[in-house]
């Protein structure tokens, strides 16, 4: 028997399996797994990236100023209050790292995104399940799993894979109950595709115990380049700093991404495209029988009769080269998750959807 053991906590991890991209025997496939964007990043951001190969031989700056202040200037936010990471996973693992270990624990919700879990077992902290009220994030609930031994709470808001998101009144609510030893993390992974919500920022600036995650992942179509950022009080990022790699972010990556935050209409052409597609999108899924609750962010999760027909309809789509995501590791095995895509793939899925319905409602095509 091997004396060469890992931390405790490590192999109860299940690893995380991101969205498939093919399927066997099909061509052209469509990917609306993952919540890309599927305009992909601006012309300007490409420009940066194109640029950045002839600096490949230098060591990319480690305090990340030229993009901290050019988010700070686009969000109006303070840039010594913003730490910026490889993707906002790393800043997740961070904040984990940083403030839960043996002995402590971590809370999530019941459909939350799989990242937290995995972080505080990555650290030996203990993952704490807290149910949901008809797939949206329930503060009482979350207030009442809080323990002496609670240190984080995550939360995205907008929700994955639910798309449904809680008010700032709510969220203030949970950051003011928390026991005085805990730290709420707001992901706001979806923030942009919210009209007027800061994604918890101005909750940042006048409480001590909240902090906002945010990406290039999606809204700015950068998931390929690994680019997320933190806004936390100066305590928590003066922590962060101290354990992060100095060289976290390629320069190659710092400086697209500050091309991407200065694109405004770019990205405000993406925002808007994604409403549009996305109201098309849920009603034509809801004409075909299939349900979703009101999506704030840039998918439908659609809800099937019953685990069988969803799993029967995902079967369906693959074989039309249509790929979505099953949710069944998120406690929602009866549906499907539906990245908005451009217009032709929205009417592809919701074609597909509905030639599936049609073919042997209620139950579908088994
Ligand atoms: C996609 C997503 C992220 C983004 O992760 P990155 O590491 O920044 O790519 C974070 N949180 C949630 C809930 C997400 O869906």
């Amino acid at each position: 028997m091997t004396k060469i053991m890992p931390q405790s906590g490590i192999l109860e991890i299940a690893p995380y399996v991101g969205g498939a991209s093919h399927v066997e025997g099909v061509a052209n496939v469509i990917k609306l797994s993952s919540n890309e964007n599927p305009f992909g990043p601006s012309d300007a951001a490409k420009e940066a990236f194109r640029r950045a190969a002839h600096e490949l031989h230098r060591y990319p700056s480690t305090d990340h100023a030229a993009l901290r202040s050019a988010i700070a200037e686009v969000h109006g936010l303070n840039s010594d209050q913003i730490v910026c990471g490889v993707g906002s996973d790393e800043i997740l693992s961070l904040l984990c790292q940083a403030y839960a270990g043996p002995g402590d624990e971590v809370i999530h919700t019941e459909h939350g995104f799989a990242i937290y879990k995995i972080a505080a077992l990555a650290n030996g902290a203990a993952p704490v399940e807290v149910p949901e009220r008809e797939r949206v994030t329930d503060v009482d609930a979350i207030l009442a799993a809080c323990t002496d031994a609670t240190r984080l709470v995550f939360i995205a808001n907008p929700n994955n894979p639910t798309g449904t998101m809680i008010g700032e009144a709510e969220l203030a609510r949970l950051a003011d109950g928390l026991p005085p030893q805990a730290m709420l993390v707001i992901d706001g992974a979806y923030a942009e595709y919210v009209d007027g919500y800061d994604g918890g920022a101005s909750l940042v600036e006048t409480r001590e115990n909240v902090v906002m995650t945010r990406t290039f992942s999606k809204l700015y179509g950068l998931g390929g380049l690994r680019v997320g950022w933190g806004y936390a009080p100066t305590p928590v990022i003066d922590v962060i700093n101290r354990i992060r790699g100095p060289f976290n972010l390629s320069q190659a990556a710092l400086v697209t991404a500050e091309a991407a935050v200065r694109d405004k209409a770019w990205a405000e052409k993406c925002r808007s495209e994604n409403t549009r597609l996305r109201a098309w999108l849920a009603e034509a899924l809801a004409e075909h029988g299939v349900v979703s609750d009101t999506s704030t962010a840039n998918f439908v999760l659609a809800r099937f009769a019953d685990r069988a027909q969803a799993e029967a309809c995902d079967t369906y789509l693959q074989a039309s080269g249509l790929i979505v995501r099953r949710v069944a590791g998120y406690n929602l095995p009866q549906c499907l998750r539906i990245t908005v895509g451009d217009e032709p793939s929205c009417r592809r899925v919701a074609h597909a959807i509905g030639q599936f319905m049609g073919a042997g409602a209620p139950g579908g095509q088994t």
